[in-house]
């Protein structure tokens, strides 16, 4: 849907349509929540990308209820942020190197993808209340509360330790390649090749 398409005439044609929009999304980081666990490299990070993934699905389940609700089914519509979000995430781990790196590189990635969702559901919420539907609204911000718990458990796992580590990470020179390729080969030297 085009921004001058004529679809979307009231608040309320607006609020389905952001809807679907999170309802889309929310779909898409349940997809991709496993394998941003299994890139994880820091056992705390892992275990904070599976329990967002069962967060996640109980969100899915919240959204069922509100489109309910409203008398909708429910039913998703595309999000080109998550889809851009998402293959940013990817393209992004592919070039990381170091396992230590990727870590940082993937909390960045998430905390996007959190940030997005904070701003979707802060909407909704409000505009189910003003058109008059509180517990839409209620359901809605059981969401957007746990997306906000998220963002700030990444945060505080990333300044804690993660980032600190990322950023010790040096890349090796030529030279010292070379040194350790060299000590390897001395070390070894003699010994059977089995
Ligand atoms: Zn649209
Ligand atoms: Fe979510
Ligand atoms: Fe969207
Ligand atoms: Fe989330």
């Amino acid at each position: 849907m085009g921004w001058f398409s004529p679809d979307i005439q009231t608040v309320e044609e607006l609020f389905l349509h952001n809807l679907q929009d999170i309802y889309y999304a929310e779909r898409q980081i349940e997809k991709a929540l496993p394998d941003m666990a299994a890139k994880a490299s820091d056992a705390e990070l892992k275990n904070g990308f599976n329990t967002h993934l069962k967060q996640t699905k109980g969100q899915i389940k919240r959204l069922d209820r509100a489109f309910k609700m409203i008398k909708s089914i429910p039913q998703g519509t595309k999000c080109p942020a998550i889809d851009g979000m998402i293959e940013e995430a990817n393209e992004i781990a592919g070039e990381v190197a170091d396992k230590m790196v990727l870590n940082a590189a993937l909390i960045a990635a998430a905390q996007a993808v959190e940030h997005y969702e904070i701003a979707r559901y802060g909407t909704l919420v409000s505009w189910a209340k003003l058109l008059g539907r509180p517990n839409v609204a209620k359901l809605l911000a059981m969401n957007l509360k746990e997306e906000k718990a998220a963002d700030k458990k990444l945060n505080a796992i990333a300044k804690r330790k993660i980032n600190r580590k990322a950023a010790a990470r040096k890349r090796p020179r030529p030279d010292e390649l070379e040194r350790a390729e060299n000590a390897f080969l001395t070390a070894t030297a003699g010994l059977p090749a089995i």
